[in-house]
């Protein structure tokens, strides 16, 4: 039965009345029509969001700040590791107000700038999207070639229950199950070992897991506050959205896909612990050629103090410091290891240190 009132944290099967963009865009298009509405009604100034191209694993930022233009980004899904907070944080000033779509770890790192004072929650309207996990282009590259696949030839990966699906421009599909081996996969093992696949921070929560069959052009959407519970009701009353209840079995799919992500991730994670563990930390440390590329690529990390200090000491200090410093603030996004020139693991040593103080509980 058809809704008109939605609520916090209720669950709703949602799509755009607009047939065309419902065709042209993934699931019920209601992140483009969020996307037009809110600068339709000057409810924001810009958008922020990732466009793919040439093929769902490359992608760019884009600032949107005409309805028409949303248009082009539609049907857009990428699965390059942006980090969109961090435009956030350098390019949007106090008072602007912005839309962006978010991962789950970009939501950790708005909230970080929120709760620092860089950033003003009531300035941003976060679309949050589940995320089954992005790929290290290079590594799937090789995965891809050793099936004879050519990159370019991909148009679609959809995460599911225990597999990937990776869809071809020739209209033919294929299966990689993600448990085994899922590295060489090409895999990021940063999002490998995430254990948040869900938004919660988000005004609105937005992903496929859990549409049963029947609804497969809707989007699962959970309003999580009260003004994107407004937002959309407004939409609904205005016609752009029509929005069910998602049925007992929706709900208990979307909590098996979850449960399956976060139980692989939980395995992974200690594997990857393990490994870290085995290996040679110092010679791993000295290997920092202090470029700084991690630094560049965090979100969090913006403080002179970690500048000032590698101009003071060797490698090996200025990591060790670099990585006790950003234990309590990394929010796990793994872009300074998509980065780092020598394959130095920052973020697992982040958080391999904040696994261990958190069994001794301090
Ligand atoms: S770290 Fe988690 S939320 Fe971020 S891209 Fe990877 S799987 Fe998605
Ligand atoms: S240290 Fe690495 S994983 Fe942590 S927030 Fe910064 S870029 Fe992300
Ligand atoms: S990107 Fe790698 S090499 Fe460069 S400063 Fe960071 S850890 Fe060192």
């Amino acid at each position: 039965m058809k809704v008109r009132k939605t609520v916090v944290g209720g669950h709703y099967y949602v799509r755009s009345t607009n047939k065309e963009l419902v065709k042209k865009a993934t699931l019920g298009g209601v992140v483009p029509e969020l996307m037009k509405y809110l600068l339709a009604k000057g409810i924001v100034d810009a958008v922020i969001t990732v466009k793919s191209g040439p093929t769902p694993l490359g992608g760019k930022p884009v600032f949107i700040t005409k309805p028409k233009e949303v248009d082009e980004v539609a049907g857009s899904v990428s699965y390059a590791p942006i980090n969109l907070a961090k435009l956030l944080r350098d390019y949007v000033r106090p008072g602007e107000k912005v839309a962006v779509t978010v991962k789950p770890c970009e939501e950790r790192a708005v909230k970080y700038l929120v709760d620092t004072g860089k950033l003003r929650r009531e300035d941003v309207f976060l679309i949050g999207l589940n995320c089954g996990g992005l790929f290290n282009p290079f590594l799937l590259t090789e995965a891809l070639r050793k099936r004879e696949v050519n990159v370019g030839e991909v148009k679609d990966i959809r995460f599911e229950k225990d597999h990937l699906e990776v869809a071809l421009k020739d209209g033919s599909i294929f299966k990689v199950r993600y448990m085994k081996d899922a590295i060489s996969k090409g895999y990021r093992p940063a999002c490998l070992r995430c254990l948040n696949h869900v938004p919660t921070y988000s005004d609105v929560a937005c992903g496929y897991w859990g549409l049963l069959p029947g609804y497969e052009g809707y989007t699962y959407t959970i309003p999580l506050t009260a003004w994107g519970a407004e937002i959309l009701n407004r939409m609904i009353d205005d016609g752009v959205l029509e929005a069910v209840e998602v049925p007992p079995e929706g709900k208990s799919l979307r909590r098996e896909v979850v449960s399956f992500i976060n139980f692989v991730a939980e395995i992974s994670r200690e594997a990857q612990f393990k490994e870290l563990d085995k290996s040679n930390i110092e010679e791993m440390l000295s290997r920092c050629i202090m470029c700084l590329e991690c630094w560049h690529a965090c979100p969090i990390r913006s403080e002179k103090e970690v500048l000032v200090w590698r101009e003071e000491t060797s490698p090996v200090i200025w990591q060790i410091s670099t990585v006790t410093y950003m234990y309590d603030k990394c929010i796990e996004c793994g872009s300074c290891e998509d980065v780092c020139p020598v394959n130095i693991p920052f973020a697992l040593l982040v958080q391999r240190i904040k696994a261990l103080r958190d069994r001794l509980g301090v």
